[in-house]
């Protein structure tokens, strides 16, 4: 059992992730989508295990501020209580809407794993670690893993870390 949040701006991989690690051990039972608009979804499988899949509110048309301010709220507060937040990053590529990810995890006080995804697109892996080492400065990440969630590499290790944070391995 446990709650693991996953978020990360749109496109960064969320989903591919979400199925890879469903597809791993667990199977869903209940998707049930908590706003209207999809951007916070709860995945409930047979362990127990909560997936909090959270498509990074406020993203989309920031002009609505309003909205925008309610929808952070809405995902802060679906976040407070999870075990452990896995955050979604593209390799090379740190965006404004990145930054504004790493704000809404500033406001909870939960452990945040980095996940650089899509490492499958860099031919030469000591390309990265510049990058590594700058989204080490960006943040106090428990762990920062690389792994392409479309091809399956790597995606064992992050699973691994994230049963170190659920409540049953403790
Ligand atoms: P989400 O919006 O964060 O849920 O992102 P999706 O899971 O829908 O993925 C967005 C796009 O990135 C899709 O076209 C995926 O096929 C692609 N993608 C996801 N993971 C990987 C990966 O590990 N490697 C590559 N090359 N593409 C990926």
């Amino acid at each position: 059992c446990g709650y693991i949040g996953l978020v990360g701006r749109p496109n960064v991989g969320k989903s591919t992730l979400l199925n890879r690690l469903l597809g791993m051990k667990l199977s869903i039972v209940s998707r049930r989508p908590q706003t209207t608009r999809n951007s916070i979804l709860g995945v409930q499988t047979r362990d127990d295990t909560q997936f909090i899949y959270v498509d990074t509110p406020g993203l989309h048309g920031r002009q609505k501020k309003a909205l925008n301010r309610y929808l952070n709220r809405s995902a802060v507060t679906a976040l407070r209580d999870v075990d452990v937040v896995v955050m979604l990053v593209e390799p090379q590529r740190w965006t404004d809407d990145d930054e504004l990810v790493l704000e809404h995890l500033r406001q909870l006080d939960r452990p945040v794993i980095a996940v650089v995804n899509k490492v499958d697109l860099i031919p030469h892996k000591e390309e990265l670690l510049p990058f590594l080492e700058e989204l080490a400065g960006r943040y106090p990440f428990r762990e920062i893993i690389p792994l392409s969630a479309e091809k399956g590499q790597n995606v064992e290790p992050l699973e691994e870390v994230i049963r170190g944070y659920l409540p049953e391995s403790v």
